[in-house]
């Protein structure tokens, strides 16, 4: 279909006057949005956006069916921004706009100087441009230096001179982000870090479409969906945000981090860079589950400050960088299977250290060892996951008689295999994993590793720096062997309370 490039022609096309005049952007989002909830079914709302679907989609559903401006709450990685340049999906495909408009004026309501000029010499021949959804999508992240001048606009006197116009005439403005944003999203990352006199620009241009720039008044009614983004914290802060702006955000949405370690696995395999031109990835459950268990496990962390919280990215560029590790070994030993292991996992704390803010604490101890740890406790967990209750006494004891073996992350598996058959009872085990003799050996390597490291994790075994396995420095007492990792951590105190 080709689009109508006059007024004339936008008239007698399905944009017509009636349709357009008054249709602001929030009542487009809101009727194509009423129209994806008739027709979809039960697909979702906004595709990619995983573990939502009962909190906080909902949520922004209504928000949006009320026409409000609304603010995304929630610590780092929990998708906010994703979120917001969703809503993208909302906008019609083509919006018609007088040609040549900074602000994109609407054709039939055209609220600044120069189109309504344009439009009482030219009429019905004025000029129509389209503009797609990405185009009508404006970001900002709140930062104190943000100027009037950045989010309104500023007196331009070159434009004046060049003009004739006077200083203050509306003509003579140079507009900011915010007018640029006109009839579309505007979203503002960290709302908090806005200054107050900025915040009280902001509001007056969404309460009256009036704002004073450089003392000048000028009255700009703009049409735009204000969106925002912060962390809880900072947003309630008493005197954070100025009352009349907060009053004027009809909807605050909590937004949370995966509620279990198998949404938080869909999420990491959606985002995590995994397919790769290459070797074949074959990607064990428990390598899955110890990467995302580690986010789960600092999230609960006393040494991890709570109110930045762990961000999903964590196990995403743990995840990558995993798999670059075994592809790494893959590609020295001239193997044909990436089967990442436990040994992998370590080896990615560059991608996981920068990624915990650590309190005094954790400091004291340095990033490396806390990530060290949280490693360590997600391995115990999901060892749990699979063994408890197994009979791995055979293994320990071929350590507590002497033996010893080294499994560095770049032996080749075929090697590695035969050095861990040497340990009575271990290949056996690996059944609870999917895994048998007649697998590939690196995965497994990659299993009996595995089993290793959960013993150590539970040290049952003791393991040195240069990956040397072998029993434990003193062999624990039997009462606390029994004791399992899991019911160290708060979960199981905070239940023990209800009993
Ligand atoms: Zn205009």
């Amino acid at each position: 279909m080709s689009l109508p490039l006059t007024l004339a022609a936008l008239r007698r096309s399905p944009f017509s006057e009636e349709r357009l005049r008054s249709r602001r952007v929030k009542d487009e989002m809101r009727e194509n949005l009423s129209a994806r909830l008739r027709t979809n079914g039960d697909a979702p709302i906004f595709p990619g956006i995983v573990g939502y679907e009962d909190t906080v989609v909902p949520q922004i559903i209504n928000a949006i069916l009320s026409r409000h401006n609304f603010i995304l709450l929630g610590l780092r990685g929990q998708a906010k921004s994703r979120i917001l340049r969703a809503l993208t999906t909302l906008l019609d495909p083509q919006m018609p706009y007088l040609a040549g408009c900074e602000i994109h004026d609407n054709p039939y309501a055209p609220i600044c100087r120069r189109c309504r000029d344009e439009l009482a010499r030219l009429g019905d021949d004025a000029r129509i441009a389209y503009l797609a959804p990405e185009d009508r999508y404006v970001e900002k992240l709140a930062t104190p230096d943000v100027t009037i001048a950045d989010l309104i606009g500023d007196i331009d006197p070159i434009k004046a001179a060049r003009g004739g116009h006077e200083l203050g005439s509306e003509l003579t403005v140079h507009y900011g982000l915010l007018p640029r944003a006109n009839r579309g999203i505007f979203a503002i990352n960290e709302l908090p870090d806005l200054a107050g006199k900025i915040q009280v620009g902001l509001f007056n241009i969404m309460q009256e479409g009036d704002v004073q720039i450089k003392g000048y008044p000028i009255r700009l009614p703009l049409d735009v969906a204000l969106v925002f983004s912060a962390n809880p914290e900072d947003y309630t802060a008493r005197g954070k945000i100025i009352t009349p702006l907060k009053d004027r955000v009809g909807s605050e949405i909590r937004t949370h981090y995966p509620s279990t370690v198998e949404e938080g696995i869909a999420i990491t395999a959606q985002e995590a860079w995994t397919r790769r031109n290459g070797q074949h990835l074959h990607l064990p459950n428990y390598v899955q589950e110890v990467i995302e268990r580690i986010a789960f496990v600092a999230r609960e962390d006393k040494k991890i400050d709570k109110r930045s919280g762990v961000s999903q990215r964590l196990p995403i560029s743990a995840m990558e960088n995993v798999v670059s590790n075994a592809e790494r070994r893959a590609i020295r030993n001239n193997e044909k299977l990436v089967v990442p292991r436990i040994s992998d996992i370590y080896a990615a704390l560059p991608a996981i250290t920068g990624k915990l803010e650590l309190e005094y604490e954790g400091e004291m101890k340095g990033a490396d060892f806390v990530g060290r740890e949280l490693i360590r406790a997600a391995i115990a967990k999901t060892y749990d996951e699979y063994f408890t209750g197994a009979n791995v006494q055979q293994i320990v004891q071929w350590f507590d008689l002497g033996g010893e073996i080294q499994l560095a992350d770049s032996v080749p598996a075929v090697e590695a295999l035969e050095n861990l058959k040497e340990i009575q009872g271990l290949i056996d085990k690996l059944g609870p994993l999917g895994v048998s003799q007649k697998e590939s050996p690196e995965q497994q390597v990659s299993a009996a590793e595995f089993i290793l490291e959960g013993l150590h994790a539970h040290k049952r075994i003791g393991r040195s720096e240069e990956r040397v396995f072998k029993a434990g420095d003193k062999a624990p007492a039997p009462r606390e062997r029994e004791k399992s990792f899991e019911k160290e951590e708060p979960p199981y105190r905070q239940r023990r309370q209800f009993n």
